[in-house]
């Protein structure tokens, strides 16, 4: 028996019309989980680096993550996965909700989309039965509309639907695929779910899931639920308030944006405005915050309620998440009437909303430095907000410049050339970062945006705080509690590390501290994104209830795997190298891994060589970030050594480990 998957994916072929439900190895399982470390496996084995993103060949794999749909608390994440046609490399995006819960509850892991559909169709999973179906009448329907017609035409309310806008159709390489209260966002995979020609996938469960020790996995989740109850009534002091807590990260419930309005970028991510907050513009944005926040809403199983639906006067209700509360509003320079109002829009077109306000405030600061000009404006208003909306519109459109800007601000500056490139400033492996400009190097963010593949800060960061309490008290009494650190060091880590002096960044914490944060951080992303659990209670904020230590348990008595914490380390490392591998054989290298030129004021070279250096050796990787045959030998991956060879990958530059550097000669620069 398969205890917490299903053990059965959907294979669907759009191009024939095909449908078949395979049965899955759980040695796969074993070896690499599920969510994003199958998904790797999957996209490793069946998608060469020779397919486009654009190909009948690419395929589009949504997996419900390991423990979705047992009674793990925010259990609930999709994990989609494809190659991305804005960074040609694999792509993996969440989202939360309800979708992938319902796809374990109608007998599936994964459904796997290849091929490319002749016409707009849309998928119904009703437990066994599975339909391709014409969609043709929702062309051009917004994602949210989309998801309330196909309920009403299967005359099913409680089918989870996962859809795409305009944008996916069009296939912006920033779409998004929107379910319900969430969405997967980044890196355009709803550009490739259009084209494919699916419009939406809608998925009703009503079988159950088997927990391998269910006595021993509810005394778990009740610990877990317990656990958050305290965090909830005692919030960690001395940091933002979107840190004291748990969730992902409580944006709707939070009026006070003193912090994001004044450290995060407005405009093209150029300008930032030390003094905006303020109490006039406080009550100004409570008022318009609590007029239209109808609700907040949680996800499958989780009690946080991080979401709200939005109403906004005149405008149908849509579920706003995170900080595209902000996003918006930042880009135009405008208030958060207008950033709510835009992005009613927007989640109907079905576009990131991170990537989507840059690319248009880039469009305009072009157009002020004469790169663009008024001929490729057309009809567009003269007001600030109304340039915003005539904009997103050509884009999702693709008509006249917006289809050079659908392609996001790395290729759009290459297609218009005269010096636009020096204006896409905010990318890291050619896709839209956060609109942040600091100080001073911040050695172990470094490491984190450079080597990160999942192309996404907010969700590579969290577990070590981001900056030192000020006094060694402050540290002390952080440190009494932390259970969730893997080692007892990192408690020394953070109580030695200083705002200022001799222990401060950018040589504190030292490199080789860096490199186990770093690791520490990213580790649990993965473990996450394998098992399908929001980051918002595990990888991103501080003190979660999911941790190194209690998840090994939750996996052996969930999915009846034997597991402990060096195994599940172990198999993390696995995938983790398997990602990396995919995109290797894309092309990465070392000269890809940086943070945007501009990100920080005061950079030193040497150290983030160094740092680079560093990383690579103690991650397996040569010194361009190639995984090596010794290490690939050690996590079983001999497959990828030998595809390496064979496509000459290691001849490039050797086989030879990223040399042994001292942390003290960062010191010296
Ligand atoms: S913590 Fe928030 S984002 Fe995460 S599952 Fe719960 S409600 Fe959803």
């Amino acid at each position: 028996m398969r205890y917490a998957e299903t053990g059965f994916n959907l294979e669907i072929d759009l191009s024939r019309g095909n449908i078949e439900r395979v049965e899955t190895d759980p040695q796969e399982t074993e070896l690499y989980l599920g969510g994003l470390g199958t998904n790797a496996k999957i996209i490793w084995d069946r998608v060469p680096p020779e397919v486009d993103p654009f190909s009948p060949e690419n395929l589009l794999i949504f997996s419900a993550g390991l423990l979705c749909g047992t009674p793990a608390i925010g259990c609930n994440r999709t994990i989609v996965s494809t190659i991305s046609p804005q960074t040609r490399l694999m792509a993996f995006s969440m989202m939360g909700g309800f979708w992938a819960p319902e796809l374990k509850y109608a007998g599936y892991d994964k459904v796997i989309l290849r091929g490319k559909s002749p016409s707009l169709v849309y998928i119904w999973i009703n437990n066994d039965k599975v339909e391709i179906r014409d969609a043709s009448h929702l062309q051009g329907k917004g994602a949210v509309e989309t998801a309330d017609l196909i309920q009403k035409e299967l005359k099913e309310p409680k089918a989870q639907v996962a859809s795409i806008g305009l944008a996916g159709e069009n296939r912006v390489y920033f779409a998004s695929i929107e379910q319900g209260r969430s969405s997967a966002s980044r890196l355009g995979i709803g550009a490739v779910m259009g084209d494919k020609n699916v419009k939406a996938i809608a998925v009703r469960g009503t079988k159950d899931i088997n927990v391998a020790r269910p006595v021993e996995y509810f005394e778990l989740c009740n610990e877990v639920l317990q656990y958050i109850q305290f965090r909830n009534e005692n919030p960690i002091p001395g940091v933002m308030t979107i840190l004291q807590g748990l969730g992902s990260p409580q944006e709707m419930a939070t009026h006070d944006e003193k912090w994001h309005t004044e450290n995060f970028m407005w405009g093209n991510s150029r300008l930032r405005r030390k003094e905006f907050w303020n109490e006039d513009i406080e009550k100004a944005w409570t008022q318009t915050m609590e007029n239209m926040r109808t609700r907040l809403i949680s996800c499958y199983n989780c009690p946080m309620k991080c979401g709200a639906t939005i109403s906004p006067p005149g405008l149908p209700t849509y579920m706003m998440k995170c900080f595209s509360k902000l996003t918006y509003t930042m880009a135009a320079m405008a208030d958060l009437d207008f950033g709510l109002r835009i992005a009613q829009q927007a989640t109907e077109y079905g576009v990131d909303g991170f990537s989507t306000p840059q690319v248009m405030a880039f469009a305009l600061e072009l157009h002020e430095n004469g790169i663009l000009t008024d001929d490729d404006f057309p009809g567009m208003p003269e007001d600030n907000e109304g340039k915003f909306y005539w904009l997103l519109d050509r884009i999702v459109r693709r008509e006249g410049i917006g289809d050079v800007l659908a392609n996001g601000t790395y290729w759009a500056a290459k297609e218009i050339g005269k010096g636009a490139e020096e204006y896409a400033h905010n990318t890291i492996k050619k896709h839209e970062q956060l609109p942040l400009k600091l100080s001073m190097l911040n050695p172990i963010y470094f490491l984190m945006y450079a080597t990160g593949e999942k192309i996404n800060i907010t969700q590579i960061e969290g577990q070590f705080p981001q900056a030192p309490w000020p006094t060694r008290e402050e540290r002390e009494e952080f440190v009494k509690d932390w259970i969730q650190v893997p080692d007892e060091k990192f408690k020394q880590y953070l109580l030695d590390w200083e705002l200022r002096g001799e222990k401060s960044i950018p040589y504190y914490p030292t490199v080789d501290m860096c490199c186990d944060i770093v690791d520490w951080q990213e580790r649990m992303h993965y473990i996450d994104d394998a098992l399908g659990m929001c980051a918002g209670l595990s990888s991103f904020p501080l003190k979660p209830p999911y941790h190194i230590h209690n998840y090994p348990k939750f996996i052996s008595a969930g999915a009846g795997i034997d597991m402990d914490e060096e195994k599940l380390t172990q198999a993390v490392k696995r995938y983790r190298t398997l990602v990396r591998a995919n995109n290797i054989r894309r092309g990465m290298r070392r000269k890809d891994e940086a943070p945007p030129k501009d990100h920080w004021k005061k950079r030193f070279p040497e150290l983030e060589k160094e740092l680079l250096d560093t990383y690579y050796k103690f991650k397996g990787w040569n010194n361009d970030g190639i995984p090596t045959k010794e290490s690939l030998h050690e996590l079983g991956l001999d497959y990828v050594a030998e595809d390496f060879e064979s496509r000459g990958i290691y001849a490039e530059n050797g086989d030879t480990p990223s040399p042994e550097t001292s942390a003290e000669k960062g010191k010296e620069v």
